[in-house]
């Protein structure tokens, strides 16, 4: 990190490159917290992706404010696709760290019409469930 990870933008950050405008970006919507844009790879036709202004590293590090402002103009997008892309069907998706598939280090949550998310899913072990689920209570 170029700066102090609470400044509100970083130096060596893609995406805050985007919020001061020097590195171009599709934007669908802004608003004084957040922006949203076109994801420059997406996962599906019609993938943008909505980004705090301020840097954040992940959900995580992200302020309860951050996470309403991002979720709510996540909603408002959400919405705007089943309106005029006809895709009732959306999946809000957020990667925190590198195991999870972060790549880029400012909080986003990936917005993506008609996603069907192919995971691998497994039946749990006997009492796994149990077991996690006592350690996340
Ligand atoms: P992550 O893997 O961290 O959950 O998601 C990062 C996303 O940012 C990826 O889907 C990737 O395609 C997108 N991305 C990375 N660099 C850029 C960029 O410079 N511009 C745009 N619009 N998207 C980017
Ligand atoms: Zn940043």
């Amino acid at each position: 990190m170029g700066v102090c990870e609470h400044a509100a933008v970083a130096d060596d950050c893609i995406f805050c490159g985007i919020v001061r405008g020097d590195i171009p970006a599709i934007k669908v919507d802004e608003d004084e917290h957040t922006i949203a844009f076109m994801d420059i790879a997406p996962w599906h036709r019609g993938h943008a992706l909505v980004i705090p202004r301020r840097h954040v590293r992940d959900v995580g590090e992200a302020s309860p404010d951050d996470v309403a402002h991002v979720l709510r103009a996540a909603q408002r997008l959400a919405g705007r696709m089943r309106d005029r892309l006809g895709h009732g069907d959306v999946t809000l998706a957020n990667a925190m760290g590198e195991a999870a598939g972060q790549t880029v280090f400012h909080f986003h949550v990936h917005v993506v019409p008609g996603l069907e998310v192919d995971v691998a899913r497994r039946a749990p072990e006997p009492g796994e469930l149990e077991e996690i689920a006592a350690k996340l209570r």
